[in-house]
């Protein structure tokens, strides 16, 4: 789900309680909270603070679903975080939630969360600007089949977080009006739908750009795999 420099990958599924780390490393030895019988973990159980724990109450939440959970607290710790779960579980919250807790108190773009469709990039910056905004970490959106001069002025307030469309993300690199060297932190929701759409190159193309893939030699991380034929 996300994807942060130096870090460990934890994959995680809602339809079992395992979560499985895939890299051989033996730093960690927390697990994620689990509930004994007829325990029920709470949002102030996963790690939050305050202020986020106030904005999840003003939203309405009262415990958090599976994958926020099992979730939440991985990403808040820094690892990278593979989930999956289904529609309509609470998942954009899990990553935003986290994403501005990372990110608060600080400048500059660092953030980017990648969205298969425009709907889904617009539901997504509603949720920053539910619990990122009221802490002064400021998303913008940048989806196609809308014209650009409201990005491009968006863009100079410099957000922290970039919420787009694969796309048009392109576009804006294209163009000289968006840096990702800083970034280092993305998420691809619903990244097998982005692939299925065809994104891969784009999303290729973006990682690149990033401070996760950028100019590292010691990186391990790789851009994902693509057939050139
Ligand atoms: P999503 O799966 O991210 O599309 O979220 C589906 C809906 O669930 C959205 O309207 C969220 O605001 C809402 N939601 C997310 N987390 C919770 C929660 N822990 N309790 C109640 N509603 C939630």
């Amino acid at each position: 789900m996300t994807i942060e420099n130096d870090n460990e990958t934890k994959a995680l599924e809602t339809d079992t309680s395992a979560s499985t780390k895939s890299s051989d490393s033996d730093n960690d030895d927390s697990p994620p909270p689990q509930a004994k019988p007829g325990e029920v973990i709470g949002f102030e159980d996963l790690g939050l603070s305050d202020e986020s724990l106030e904005l999840i109450r003003k939203a309405g939440y009262l415990v958090p679903t599976p994958i926020q959970e099992q979730a939440m607290p991985e990403i808040l710790d820094g690892y990278d975080v593979i989930g999956s779960a289904q529609t309509g579980t609470g998942k954009t919250a899990t990553f935003t939630i986290p994403v501005v807790e990372r990110l608060a108190g600080r400048g500059g773009t660092l953030a980017i969360v990648l969205s298969p469709t425009r709907e889904i990039a617009q539901q997504t910056f509603d949720c920053f600007e539910t619990f990122g905004k009221p802490r002064g970490v400021n998303a913008c959106v940048l989806i196609g089949g809308v014209p650009m001069n409201p990005q491009l002025e968006a863009l100079k307030t410099y957000p922290q977080v970039i919420v787009a469309t694969p796309g048009r993300l392109v576009d804006h690199m294209e163009r000289g009006t968006v840096w990702l060297d800083y970034v280092e932190m993305v998420v691809l929701d619903e990244a097998d739908r982005m692939l299925d759409m065809g994104f891969l190159p784009q999303i290729n193309r973006i990682m690149t750009e990033t401070a996760l893939l950028g100019d590292d030699p010691a990186s391990d991380r790789q851009a994902l795999p693509h057939d050139d034929g």
